[in-house]
């Protein structure tokens, strides 16, 4: 086997996602089989959404579940840096590239014409794409619209008529139809490279030769092999991963399931069950055998469709939580578990937190644990009544807090001041007055009427349990409307029966 060399490109837009670590798992295992090695390459084009705090927790989260990188930003390497924002000359130079081989051209559409496109295209049942209408402009309009500073971006002149194939380790050769294939923006008005350029460009430049990724990402394919084509390039393996789905079958959201990787570290998961368990949704072994450790994973990969169930999984928390159970019991010695609660429950940093919060409120240290029990439990028990300020509906408080929980998952500084100020604005925005907005937050957090302050609790709780325990009351408020929206319609039909006709 030759040493492969392969990569993870994830884009640092939120918190460290079960799906990244899923599919580096199966790329590290694939490196560490053939002595190849693992990259981490941060694709953080998207300027407006990436976020250096978001990088820094893939990383932690990566690092936690042991899936180490042998080249990437923070350790180097020899194609440094491995930031995409850090190799913009790189990508600008590759797009000059293919301008002067005529593989690509200026488009100066803007945005309303582009609107107005779509919307005559979607008025005749076509499906929405750009009409080429700057494909073959001369040379001399754009140099003078260029000269007049007119924003552009950059298209790949995608060859019609023509077909592309691509091969995947797991699949049938897919061939597209080049009518279907839009042409892709490359380059976009601020200079910055798109997905699909600077993808392609690292991937070749990086040595890589197996593109394990997942199947949100074959569609993007087609255009990646033509890049390859038009550069001259010999494009690498491609493996196309099955998808991690929700229980109802859809794909994996975190609407649906939790799918951070923060979430399992909070919860007190180890590490060796959740990549077994990732390894499970993607592979089986060839014994069948469930429970298995990376080396064994290892040891035995292999991407063929007898292995891989291109079908998609559903990622079944009851069935990780047994078999952490499995792992748990069998650590054998006292010491290693009081350890393990040490570090994940009663950690230094997490009870250093709750001094200040707990200090005034305690007179001695056996009240402690009582008052502070929500600290230490994953679920607390809610009581809708509670959840529900007095003039409002279940319905508007479950919407209001499923609202509230999109605003904090993009939360990045979790200190008690950014809290109160982010929800203060919150409120403002929905028109709430503070009062009854914090009191159902606090019940949600805590199970209680009264604790210490709001934003202290919240940011102690962290985000990940602050989401949890958000969601977790927007479902008792949920099944609490269902309920009495029932009841209503039970009361409106017996009133009606109860009325004598005409
Ligand atoms: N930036 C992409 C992501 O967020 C990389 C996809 C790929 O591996 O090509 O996952």
């Amino acid at each position: 086997m030759h040493p492969a060399r392969v990569r993870i490109g994830p884009s640092p837009t939120g918190e460290p996602h079960v799906g990244t670590a899923y599919i580096a798992l199966f790329n590290l295992a694939f490196a560490r089989r053939s002595k190849g090695q693992f990259i981490l390459r941060i694709e953080d084009t998207d300027q407006s959404r990436s976020k250096p705090e978001w990088e820094a927790q893939i990383m932690a989260g990566l690092k936690w579940l042991g899936l180490d990188w042998d080249e990437g930003p923070d350790v180097g390497g020899p194609h440094a840096p491995y930031r995409q924002s850090e190799r913009l000359d790189i990508y600008k130079a590759h797009v000059q590239r293919l301008l002067a081989a005529g593989h690509a051209y200026r488009c100066f559409t803007t945005d309303e014409e582009l609107a107005e496109l779509r919307e005559q295209q979607l008025a005749r049942k076509e499906t929405p794409r750009y009409d080429g209408r700057h494909r073959d402009l001369p040379a001399e309009t754009v140099k003078k619209w260029m000269g007049e500073g007119k924003p552009s971006v950059v298209r790949m002149k995608v060859p019609r008529p023509g077909s592309s194939t691509v091969h995947d380790a797991l699949r049938d050769p897919i061939t597209f139809d080049h009518e279907q294939v839009d042409d892709q923006v490359i380059q976009k008005s601020d200079g910055f490279p798109t997905y699909h350029l600077a993808n392609v460009v690292d991937d070749h430049l990086m040595g890589i030769t197996h593109v394990i990724r997942g199947e949100e990402w074959i569609s993007s394919t087609p255009k990646h092999v033509l890049l390859y084509e038009m550069f001259g390039w010999q494009p690498p393996t491609f493996v196309h991963m099955p998808l991690l789905l929700n229980p109802d079958g859809s794909k994996l959201s975190k609407r649906k399931s939790p799918v951070s990787i923060l979430d399992y570290q909070q919860r007190g998961y180890l590490p060796k069950a959740v990549l077994n368990y990732l390894a499970l949704l993607g592979t089986t072994m060839p014994d069948e055998r469930e429970v298995f450790s990376f080396d064994e994973l290892k040891d035995t990969i292999a991407f063929d469709r007898k292995r891989i169930n291109v079908k998609g999984s559903k990622f079944d928390v009851d069935k990780l939580t047994w078999l952490n159970g499995k792992y748990l019991r069998e650590i054998e010695d006292d010491e290693t578990f009081v350890r393990a609660l040490r570090e994940q429950v009663f950690s230094e940093e997490k009870l250093r937190a709750m001094v200040p919060l707990f200090k005034e409120r305690i007179d001695k240290f056996e009240d402690f644990v009582p008052n502070a029990a929500y600290f230490f439990s994953g679920d607390v028990e809610l009581d809708p009544e509670l959840l529900k300020p007095k003039k409002q509906t279940f319905k508007a408080t479950q919407e209001i807090l499923e609202k509230l929980v999109e605003r904090i998952e993009t939360q990045v500084d979790f200190s008690p001041e950014a809290l109160e100020a982010t929800t203060r604005a919150f409120a403002d925005e929905v028109k709430w007055k503070g009062r009854d907005l914090f009191m159902p937050i606090r019940i949600a957090l805590t199970g209680r009427k009264a604790t210490p302050g709001l934003f202290e609790v919240m940011s102690v709780l962290g985000r990940a349990l602050t989401r949890r325990r958000l969601r977790a009351a927007v479902a008792v408020l949920k099944h609490a409307a269902q309920q009495e929206q029932r009841a209503a319609q039970k009361a409106a039909k017996e009133a009606k029966k109860a009325k004598p006709n005409g």
